[in-house]
């Protein structure tokens, strides 16, 4: 009989197994061939200078209002820097952001925005001796450009002025209009420059064949299983809102207490959503992102990526350990303001928290609050939304003509780059455009490691000069390739 039942069960094995594995190598690489991009000849050191150059400008979004910024010297340098973008596309200047229209030859393809910010963020005072070049210095050195903006995002302006110049200079024009989007204040949520961009498009009834805006990167060494470059190409980001949580009483004296303060009852709320966490899973975005990463990688994350129908609950697992995981498979919580009470012999009469959602495209605000209610479940306590709030955005389809033009243009310039669809964490301008296209994409054209993501909005951020040198081919490519 036990005999029976293990033959049974080996049998089981062997054909789940095979299931397993057959599956796994009955999958298809998504990599398109390219053909490698030429090599760059513009004047290198023009490039560099222009780019450092930039770097220096302190085009700072603050939180405060009126503090002095270097925005329209910026704008200014633009337009001397890039003589023959300044002389042969149409420049609008939306508040302090600039649009620029190429004008293709055929005016029946919709345009393709390239977009970036040039606004960064400040420098956290105290961290400047942290830096191993001064933080608006723009130097040299090392291999590298230094700077706050380097990488976020300056780069993408940069790169993008650089490749229009120098095909300008080539006599190259365009089939497909190509518009530029520089917004100058994406680090406070782009309301003043994308927002205002995207308006004015809709506004002349434009509608865009695709934007590629800032995002993901060429990553090494962040994807279990292979070695090579992963260029990770958003094609969905997070929404985000802000949930407070406030309760009001009496108040009085600490010595006669009621048997829950409000700051009791608001501790309470904040361990109550923490404890209930949304529902992991694998799907839209990166549930792509493993489609696409399955082919490519080692026999064991090849037969797991392969089989989520099966392992997907361990992927969830692995959620608890890794931070980056569980924000990609689920609606994150993160409690980021608690406050209430003054003194500490007086009970105060009201306190409150702030929780931070960053929402899956799939959940909507609606469900962040819902999901709150519930898991508070308790009417004394106050629930509201607190600042902006956005849903998360639609998932752009990554087998589109719009994606692989992309994809092409990564392979060119880096014929040994994986591309894989990705979910942004973070927000970016390109959510303004949304209602424009539905071809969204994010990504830098950077080639990064992880210690590297620590640089951006920290100290000591940076860009190798052969990577800003390969971004002003990948622009060049993808504006080519109409
Ligand atoms: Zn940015």
């Amino acid at each position: 009989m036990i005999k029976r039942l293990l033959a049974i069960l080996l049998l089981i094995v062997v054909v789940l197994g095979g299931i397993l594995i057959t599956r796994a190598f009955a999958l298809a690489s998504r990599q398109l061939p390219a053909t490698p991009a030429p090599p760059l000849t513009i004047d290198r050191t023009l490039a560099l200078q222009r780019f450092s150059r930039a770097i220096q400008f302190r085009t700072i979004s603050f939180e405060e209002q009126n503090q002095p910024t270097d925005h329209a010297a910026f704008i200014a340098w633009v337009a001397q820097a890039y003589p023959r973008v300044h002389a042969s596309l149409q420049r609008e200047v939306v508040g302090r952001s600039l649009l620029y229209t190429w004008r293709g030859s055929d005016p029946s393809l919709a345009p393709q925005l390239l977009m970036g910010h040039y606004d960064v963020v400040p420098v956290e005072p105290g961290t400047e001796s942290r830096w191993e070049q001064p933080p608006f210095s723009g130097a040299v050195a090392n291999g590298y450009v230094w700077g706050r903006g380097t990488l976020d995002d300056k780069v993408t302006v940069i790169a993008i002025l650089e490749a229009a110049e120098s095909l300008l200079a080539e006599g190259w024009r365009p089939r497909r209009t190509l518009l530029f989007s520089f917004g100058e204040d994406e680090e406070l949520g782009g309301s003043r420059g994308a927002a205002r961009i995207a308006k004015l498009l809709a506004a002349r009834g434009v509608k865009l064949d695709a934007v590629l805006d800032e995002g993901g990167a060429i990553m090494t060494g962040a994807i279990e299983g292979t070695t090579k470059p992963v260029a990770l190409i958003g094609i969905a980001e997070k929404g985000l809102a802000s949930i407070e949580l406030s309760a009001s009483g009496k108040g009085g004296h600490s010595s006669m207490p009621p048997p829950r303060t409000e700051v009791g009852a608001i501790a309470a709320a904040v361990d109550r959503v923490q404890n209930a966490p949304f529902r992991a899973g694998v799907r839209g975005a990166a549930a792509e992102m493993f489609r696409w990463l399955a082919p490519e990688v080692a026999f064991g994350p090849r037969i797991v990526l392969a089989n989520l129908w099966l392992f997907e609950p361990l992927l969830a697992l692995q959620a608890k350990e890794s931070h980056s995981i569980n924000a990609m498979l689920r609606t994150t919580i993160a409690p980021t303001i608690i406050g209430g009470g003054v003194k500490d012999n007086v009970i105060p009469a009201y306190a409150r928290a702030v929780i931070n959602f960053r929402t899956l495209p799939g959940d909507t605000i609606a469900d962040v609050v819902a999901h709150v209610r519930r898991a508070i479940d308790d009417p004394h306590t106050r629930v509201r939304l607190f600042g902006e709030a956005w849903e998360p955005s639609p998932v752009a389809d990554p087998s589109a003509p719009q994606f692989q033009r992309v994809q092409r243009a990564v392979r060119a310039v880096d014929p040994d780059a994986l591309v894989a669809p990705y979910l942004l964490m973070g927000a970016t301008d390109s959510r303004h455009f949304e209602p424009l296209t539905r071809n969204v994409y994010r990504f830098v054209p950077l080639p990064l490691r992880e210690p590297d993501l620590d640089r951006i909005h920290g100290t000591n951020e940076r860009v190798a000069v052969s990577g800003y040198f390969d971004a002003i081919r990948f622009y060049r490519q993808l504006m080519r390739a109409q």
